[in-house]
């Protein structure tokens, strides 16, 4: 028999745990108290029922509307940002300059030459250069995806348009886009090193409506630079269907878009300064510009209104955060994470302070998981963490979090990130169209994503220990052993 089957169970219980917790002094941060933790509930709750994440999506998207980096909307949307967040109480106000090659969009018509003479709805892709005034006429060479056009000989495609037909596959998670995108980042310059005049490829988008789909698009020195535009799906359709009569098809383009000279616009951030540790900042936010045809509310007004609304919320209550509570609305995503480049840059010192950050820019649908990207020892972290989220509908999926776009250069200097998965089912049928406006969100979604980055932020700010990855990740290989 031994010493501990002698005293009462319940003693011997606190024994053990008494006996473990000194074990861990020194070595496992303490998880949050269990006041705390009931505070950041009422909190939680309280923003669900907070109706300030959509009413800042609705004055944003009204107020200012499209803001398009280097547009006349971008000064506006920057000086609407800072107005609400200084307006919201927020501790610190401030601005960083972002500086960019800005780009305009002009006319853009497309139609089919021969064999059946018809108009085609088209977009031209942000950073394309323009087609001649009058427009160009070319036979059309169609490849259904991006690697099938790297396959095929400079005589197959020399002096013709180029058509990628791949549609976007529908996952509520959004893997489709990747395989779907590489066609609009790369096409142009796989197109023009093998001699085309211009390109033309199906809109990466799930839908089936007659509005195409815009979206960043690259060059490469050296090769010259061809005009680019993406179809409608139906209009797609319209092509493939041509051409599976084996007829030859001829296009006439007009795209006015071209390079409009070095812009700079700013990153917009507020603070909730921390009561005990200041310096160390949990970052939230969005990204406050928006392609041209909507009115950019799924992509991304909700991810700047969640974050805003969330750090509001927190501001307005008895709580006090011990870390830092940073709202950073990212300048110009869409072009290419130029805001993100430029913070990094500019905080290049202080990146140890930054713990933890998490990006909501995939829309305005409910939050159905959450990932974490933490070391052994904070692993009992995401126990409390299940707890508070659970009665959100939020669920643990993984230890494998990864960044959001505008968080890549600071997850790449070693910051971690944590995961809020959004159900994006619909998210492609409007993302980077005329249709992103803002009758698509849903305002109770939006208080539940609120909810969930006000649990985020709270849980971050207090945890005592200090949420650094974990230095070697395990290859699949180790993991299976
Ligand atoms: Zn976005």
């Amino acid at each position: 028999m031994n010493y501990l089957t002698k005293i009462p169970r319940q003693l011997s219980l606190g024994l053990l745990f008494l006996i473990l917790s000194m074990s861990a002094y020194g070595k496992k941060p303490v998880l949050i108290a269990e006041d705390r933790l009931s505070e950041i509930e009422t909190i939680r709750d309280l923003a669900l029922k907070s109706d300030l994440g959509y009413e800042l999506l609705e004055s944003l998207t009204t107020e200012v509307g499209a803001r398009m980096a280097g547009s006349p909307q971008d000064p506006l949307a920057v000086k609407w940002a800072t107005k609400k967040l200084k307006a919201l109480g927020f501790d610190k106000v401030w601005t960083e300059p972002v500086t960019f090659p800005s780009w305009k969009r002009g006319v853009e018509t497309a139609s089919i030459v021969s064999p059946y003479p018809q108009p085609l709805y088209i977009t031209a892709l942000g950073g394309s250069v323009s087609t001649p005034s009058d427009g160009l006429i070319g036979q059309v060479v169609h490849f259904t995806d991006l690697d099938a056009l790297k396959k095929s000989s400079i005589q197959q495609v020399r002096g013709k348009i180029v058509f990628i037909s791949n549609r976007m596959q529908r996952f509520r998670n959004g893997r489709g886009y990747g395989p779907a995108v590489a066609a609009r980042g790369n096409g142009a310059h796989e197109a023009s090193a093998k001699g085309a005049i211009a390109i033309v490829l199906r809109s990466v988008g799930t839908d089936n409506h007659r509005v195409p789909h815009t979206g960043g698009m690259r060059y490469k020195e050296g090769i010259k630079r061809i005009p680019a535009a993406a179809l409608s799906n139906p209009d797609a359709d319209q092509l493939v269907r041509i051409l599976a009569r084996g007829k030859s098809l001829k296009l006439k383009l007009n795209i006015g878009a071209h390079p409009a000279g070095e812009y700079t616009s700013y990153n917009v951030i507020g603070e909730i300064t921390g009561s005990s540790k200041p310096k160390e900042v949990v970052i939230i936010g969005g990204h406050l510009d928006s392609w041209d045809l909507g009115t950019g509310a799924v992509d991304d007004g909700a991810g700047v209104a969640i974050a805003m609304a969330a750090a509001t919320i927190i501001k307005k209550s008895k709580i006090k955060p011990k870390r830092s509570i940073r709202v950073i609305l990212w300048a110009n995503e869409e072009q290419g994470l130029f805001g993100a480049k430029a913070y990094a840059k500019a905080h290049h010192q202080d990146l140890e302070n930054h713990i933890i950050g998490a990006e909501s820019d995939f829309g305005a649908g409910r939050i159905y998981e959450f990932s974490s990207l933490f070391k052994e020892e904070d692993k009992p972290f995401i126990e409390q963490l299940k707890r508070v989220f659970r009665p959100l509908g939020i669920k643990y999926a993984n230890n494998e979090a990864t960044p959001g776009p505008d968080l890549i250069p600071l997850f790449t200097s070693g910051m971690s990130v944590f995961g809020l998965a959004q159900d994006g089912w619909d998210y492609f049928d409007l993302h980077h169209t005329a249709d992103d406006t803002c009758d698509k969100v849903e305002p109770a979604a939006m208080a539940q994503n609120v909810a969930a980055y006000t649990v985020f932020s709270l849980m971050m700010a207090d945890y005592a220990g200090d949420l650094k990855r974990p230095t070697k990740q395990k290859t699949k290989q180790q993991k299976e052993k």
